[in-house]
Formats: C-alpha cells, structure tokens, sequence
C-alpha cells in the first residue's frame, strides 16, 4: 500500500486565505490584527521562526513587530516589557520565542501575557482550559494536527491514538485535543517499554520526539495515519522527521511529510489564533462564524 500525502502547506494555505478574508473584514471595522514576537538573545534557529512568523503575519495583511532584545535582559525587564505588550490595544496576540536564556524563568514570562493575548496557548489559563476541554488558545502544533486531521475527514472519535512524546508544547497538549475530540489515546515517552508494540495498536500514530526516523515500518499498523512533528537535522543538511518517511509511506493509509506538513499547519494556527483575538477584542467572531474556534 502506499499511503496518502497529507499536504501540510496546501491546507495551510487554505487557512491562511480564510485569515486574510478575516483580516480584510477587522480592516473594514478600524481594526487590523496585531501580533508581537519578542525574542530574547541570538539563538540563530529561534531567529528564523521569528522572522517566518512576521513573514506569515505580514502576508495575509495582519500587523507584526518583533522585539529583539538583548541576550542580558533581565527577566524584570523582560516581565515589563511583555506588560507594556498587554497594555497595547494594537497588539493582540504575544510571543515569546522559546527557549529563553537561562537566567531567565520562562514561566514566570509566560504567565506574564495577558491570557487573552497568549496567542501560543502556554499560559495556564489556557492549559487549563485545554484540560477542561473548554475553548481557548491551543498550542498552535497540536491544534494544527487536529485542524489537519478535521480538513482530511479522518475520524478521530473512537480512534486510537498514539502520541509518542510528552513535552508541555508538543506532546501533552496533542494528548488531550484527541481525548477531547473521542480518541481513546496512549501516550509513550522515553521510558515507554515497548514502543513498537504501543505505536502498532494506533489508528492514528504522532511522532512528536526529535530522533530521526525513529518510527519504523515495522512500528506502524497497515493504514494507519501517520502524523511527523519532528524536525531534525541531518549530517547532510537535510530536514527529516521522526518518521522513516520511505517505507512507512508503504505500510500507512495517510502519512505527513518533513518538510511540508505539520510545520506549516504551526505557523497558520497562530496566525488563526491572533486572527481570532483581534475578533473577540471587536466584538465580532462568535465561536460558530469562524473554523478556529
Ligand atoms: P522535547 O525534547 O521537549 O520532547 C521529546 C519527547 O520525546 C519527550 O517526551 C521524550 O520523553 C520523548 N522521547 C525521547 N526519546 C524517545 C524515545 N526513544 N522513545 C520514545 N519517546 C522518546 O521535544 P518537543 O516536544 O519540543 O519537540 C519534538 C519534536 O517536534 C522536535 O523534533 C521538534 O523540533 C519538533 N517540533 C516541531 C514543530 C513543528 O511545527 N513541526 C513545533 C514544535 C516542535 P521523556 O519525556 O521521557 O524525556
């Protein structure tokens, strides 16, 4: 069998085309959605997301500004900035790029964000209510998979699951928007003891690790969906999943690739998530008038 491409960049570009219709429509009312990126210190690969992040942002007509501020920030300063932020009624979805140096406590800076605000879904307010299965901002990777998922018509209800990785931004969230929607859901992580005999079992598989091709073929019931968060570097230069894309794309029934997948499903859903916050702050966007709900 040979499995079907779930074409991350196309769907994302559908969404980013409903975006920029909903942008025009705010533009009509005085209001154009505003996003700030603040990025602490020189971390080359965090400065490229925050440049595609503008980009993003700039293209379907929303406002962005990046704050780029000096690796010895301190974290008062960093706390006032992110306030001044709140405080600004042009702004209406905040970032702060992680990771963020380390004498800095990044949660104390997240909790900082006005939840209203907190476009990247990490304030507890928001992970709360992710956990309450109430609406809210989602992370944007984990939502994009869903919102991948929904666009495809792949049943999630009744599915199982199987998330392999547990971090707060990836893997957990991921967890709880399948349980959410009906999944029955495992989820593995490095002390799992048989991991292949977990991803198996799963109708729909998601790789959420950092380990090159560590899903096999093997590991992957026939038909299955499988569904590659990783990014990872190759010796060659070259971007691979977590899954070994060649010969799992034998066994499975849809499969996302690397690059093109999930990856530009991220940066859509935070554009979807300020999109949204410009709404509800002028009073537009009831919950059954737009798909990023
Ligand atoms: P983390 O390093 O925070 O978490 C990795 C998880 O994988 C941990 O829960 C870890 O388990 C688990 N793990 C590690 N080794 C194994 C193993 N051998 N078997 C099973 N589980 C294992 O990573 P992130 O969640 O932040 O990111 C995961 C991947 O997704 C990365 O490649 C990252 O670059 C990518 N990513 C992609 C995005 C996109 O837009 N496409 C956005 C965000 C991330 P334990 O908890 O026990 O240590």
């Amino acid at each position: 069998m040979s499995a079907r491409i779930i074409d991350g960049k196309a769907i994302a570009a559908e969404f980013r085309a409903e975006f920029a219709i909903r942008v025009e429509r705010l533009k009509r009312r005085g209001v154009v959605p505003g996003l700030a990126v603040v990025i602490v210190g020189a971390d080359p690969a965090s400065q490229i997301y925050v440049r595609n992040k503008a980009l993003a942002s700039g293209a379907i007509g929303m406002h962005s500004e990046v704050h780029a501020l000096a690796a010895d920030t301190t974290e008062a300063h960093l706390i006032a900035f992110v306030k001044r932020l709140n405080a600004n009624d042009a702004i209406h979805g905040i970032l702060v790029q992680l990771p963020l140096p380390r004498h800095i406590e990044s949660r104390a800076v997240i909790e900082a964000i006005a939840p209203e605000k907190d476009v990247d879904g990490f304030h507890y307010f928001n992970v709360g209510s992710l956990f309450m299965g109430e609406p809210a901002f989602y992370p944007c990777t984990p939502f994009g998979v869903m919102k991948m998922l929904e666009h495809e018509s792949i049943p999630v209800e009744g599915a199982h699951a199987v998330v392999v990785g547990r971090s707060t931004i990836v893997g957990k969230p991921m967890a709880l928007l399948l349980l959410n929607a009906g999944a029955t859901v495992t989820i593995c992580h490095s002390k799992t003891r048989d991991l292949a005999a977990m991803t198996r079992q799963a109708d729909i598989l998601v790789a959420a690790v950092g380990r090159a091709r560590l899903i096999t073929a093997p590991m992957v019931k026939p038909g299955a969906v499988v569904i590659d968060v990783g990014i990872n570097r190759l010796a060659d230069g070259k971007l691979a999943g977590d899954v070994d894309f060649g010969p799992v794309s034998e066994a499975a029934g849809r499969i996302t690739p690397v690059p093109g997948g999930v990856g530009p499903m991220t940066i859509a859903m935070l554009l979807g998530n300020t999109v949204k916050s410009a709404e509800r702050a002028a009073g537009l966007g009831s919950r059954a008038e737009t798909r990023i709900a």
